[in-house]
């Protein structure tokens, strides 16, 4: 019996070891992605439907919160830390109308998931300010920490409607509560269903991507002086995510019900657009190492404006 038990505990501690070590490895990168980017698509796309193009995108730091850099990236040094950052952002256009990316959770749900985050109460208040004045609100994907800026805004009745989440944004169903759609945004919110890309706006093409959610997708900006942003949300988590590139490690895949295999191919597809079309600046939205420079060549601007206000 005594035999038994042992036998069954080094079983279950090699099941145990056998599972740590798979899991803190990645799955590789594929040489050749399954997305390829037609750059041209996306370009001849913004420019399809008539009316200006936008005139300027602004980025608003909500929260800031630092996580082993062993979880975002295969290889990440156990003693390596991810500044991961909660941004917002807002893209305007030259008659006043604007659209808000990714409304970054309250503080409620930051300090439940997040506890050692910051998170800057007058920022939030700027948000939703901006979001109560837009035409549209749109998000990456449907996690929490890109959402429930909305969900659990004072103002959700009256912003739930301008908000177009995609199909699959709205459908997915998440493990650990970790998204941010609820049954109030089912009822109230706009539904898209396109597949490929999609013009949103003048300048705004959406390219889905299911991988680090079903709902993910990318936000491909051209604005009017010909300046081209790609959104990636958490395809990446870090620039060195696409530099590399290297993936997330399996048991944060497997934690998240994340879509491994399509996130891998995003990846390449990224690391190739990166290098074939440096123009195109590439926004990961945790990531401040890819925002800050911008901000400092003046591509992007801090701050979200209130029309108005
Ligand atoms: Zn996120």
């Amino acid at each position: 019996m005594k035999r038994k038990l042992l036998v069954g505990a080094g079983l279950l501690l090699a099941v145990a070891v056998v599972g740590g070590v798979i899991g803190l490895t990645a799955r590789s990168i594929p040489e050749t992605s399954k997305y390829a980017i037609d750059i041209e698509r996306w370009r001849a796309l913004a420019v399809s439907l008539p009316g200006p193009r936008p005139t300027d995108v602004r980025v608003l730091e909500i929260a800031t919160n630092t996580v082993g850099q062993w979880l975002a990236i295969e290889d990440g040094g156990f003693g390596d830390v991810f500044d991961m950052r909660g941004y917002a952002f807002q893209v305007r256009w030259a008659d006043g109308t604007s659209l808000i990316i990714d409304p970054i959770n309250d503080a409620d749900s930051q300090q439940e998931v997040f506890p050692h985050a910051t998170w800057d109460a007058l920022a939030w208040q700027e948000m939703q300010e901006a979001m109560l004045a837009a035409q549209t609100i749109i998000a990456t994907h449907e996690h929490f920490d890109h959402v429930n800026g909305l969900t659990n805004s004072p103002h959700f009745d009256a912003l739930v409607g301008k908000t177009i989440f995609t199909r699959a944004q709205l459908d997915a169903q998440l493990s650990m509560g970790l998204s941010g759609i609820d049954d109030r945004i089912r009822a109230g919110a706009k539904a898209l269903d396109y597949s490929g890309a999609h013009a949103l706006r003048p300048g705004v093409v959406l390219v889905e991507a299911p991988s680090h959610t079903p709902g993910s997708q990318l936000i491909y900006l051209r604005l009017a002086d010909d300046t081209e942003l790609l959104m990636v949300g958490d395809v990446a988590w870090n620039r060195a995510n696409i530099d590399r590139p290297a993936t997330r490690p399996r048991m944060v895949e497997w934690a998240m019900g994340e879509q491994g295999e399509n996130t891998a191919h995003w990846l390449r597809a990224l690391h190739d657009l990166a290098r074939a079309h440096p123009e195109v600046k590439q926004i990961v939205a945790h990531d401040r190492a890819t925002v800050e420079p911008l901000v400092k060549a003046g591509v992007i601007a801090e701050g979200f404006v209130v029309e108005g206000g």
